[in-house]
């Protein structure tokens, strides 16, 4: 298959506009698995690695905020100054298959392919990430909550390149932890972000549901139970993660059962809002 190497974002654009069908190639991880597998039979690919404006971070201490460009690897968010920056991505990052693939794979991936499993979703909606998009003559930015439509499905038009995402920088504690069916390069069966931000609560699950999924019902009574210093009692985060469980929605699949998912995501958010993590 013919493969495109564009070297600037407006020349990708460009590429994508006059090669209507073409499919976007960042790390691979994702896409490369299904061609081998023939699920996928690309005609043209446009491949992004070679594209600045996607593979850089910046920081905005103004807006308090980070913009992270979609195919920047795993492997520059799980330590250093963005580690700090957004602990949880962080975490969430360090979860992601072995060095090799957290080398290659990318957040712009992860929201391509927009698995209710990717790792980075759950971190991106407790944050309610801006997903930056463009195409040749127009961009626009959609909240996390909107460009994730369904399992695999997301909102980007054929036209559009995923720019990155932009987060608020923490201001409180964070955490994301997941559980599989071992302990590492695993796709997760139950997963969790918790934030608490700008004094707010935030809870977001991944692998319970169609998309990955926030929770109205269990935030509410977390920022109405917190104590002054954020902290929460076990009878507070007991119930936390019996409401949390209850909003999941959650199927049997080759990988767990929906009695199993239901209780362990629970579980994940009782232990995040506990521990308070930090990077
Ligand atoms: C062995 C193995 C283990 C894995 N483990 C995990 C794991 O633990 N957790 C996890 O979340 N994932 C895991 N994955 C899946 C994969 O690594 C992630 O989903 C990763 O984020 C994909 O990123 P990528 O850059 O490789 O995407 P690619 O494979 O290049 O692309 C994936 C999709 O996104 C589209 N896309 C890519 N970039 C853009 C863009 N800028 N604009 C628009 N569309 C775009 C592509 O067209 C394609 O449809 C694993 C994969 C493998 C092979």
């Amino acid at each position: 298959m013919p493969v495109l190497l564009p070297t600037s974002l407006s020349e990708a654009t460009q590429m994508l506009s006059d090669t209507p069908g073409a499919t976007l190639l960042a790390g691979g991880t994702d896409l490369m698995v299904e061609v081998n597998f023939n699920h996928r039979k690309p005609n043209d690919v446009i491949a992004l690695r070679h594209v600045p404006e996607l593979s850089q971070w910046s920081l905005n201490k103004v807006a308090g905020t980070v913009f992270i460009g979609s195919a920047v690897p795993y492997k520059h968010m799980e330590s250093g100054e963005l580690a700090q920056l957004v602990p949880a991505l962080a975490q969430a990052a360090r979860t992601v298959g072995s060095p090799q693939i957290r080398a290659a794979g990318s957040i712009g991936g992860n929201l391509g392919t927009c698995s209710p499993a990717g790792d980075s979703l759950p971190v991106l909606s407790a944050l309610d990430a801006i997903v930056h998009l463009a195409s040749v003559n127009t961009t626009r930015d959609v909240p996390v909550s909107d460009f994730m439509v369904g399992p695999k499905r997301n909102s980007r038009e054929q036209n559009e390149i995923i720019l990155g995402v932009t987060l608020p920088i923490r201001n409180g504690r964070q955490g994301y932890a997941k559980v599989g069916v071992r302990n590492a390069m695993v796709i997760s069966v139950a997963s969790a972000c918790f934030a608490l931000q700008d004094g707010s609560p935030r809870i977001a699950l991944g692998s319970v549901g169609p998309t990955v999924l926030r929770c109205p019902h269990a935030e509410q009574f977390l920022s109405q139970n917190l104590a002054a210093d954020g902290s929460v009692s076990d009878d507070v985060a007991k119930e936390f993660g019996r409401l949390v469980s209850q909003e999941s929605k959650p199927i049997d699949d080759h990988r767990s059962t929906a009695v199993y998912r239901r209780h362990a995501v629970g579980v994940l958010a009782q232990r995040l809002v506990q521990r308070g993590v930090q990077s």
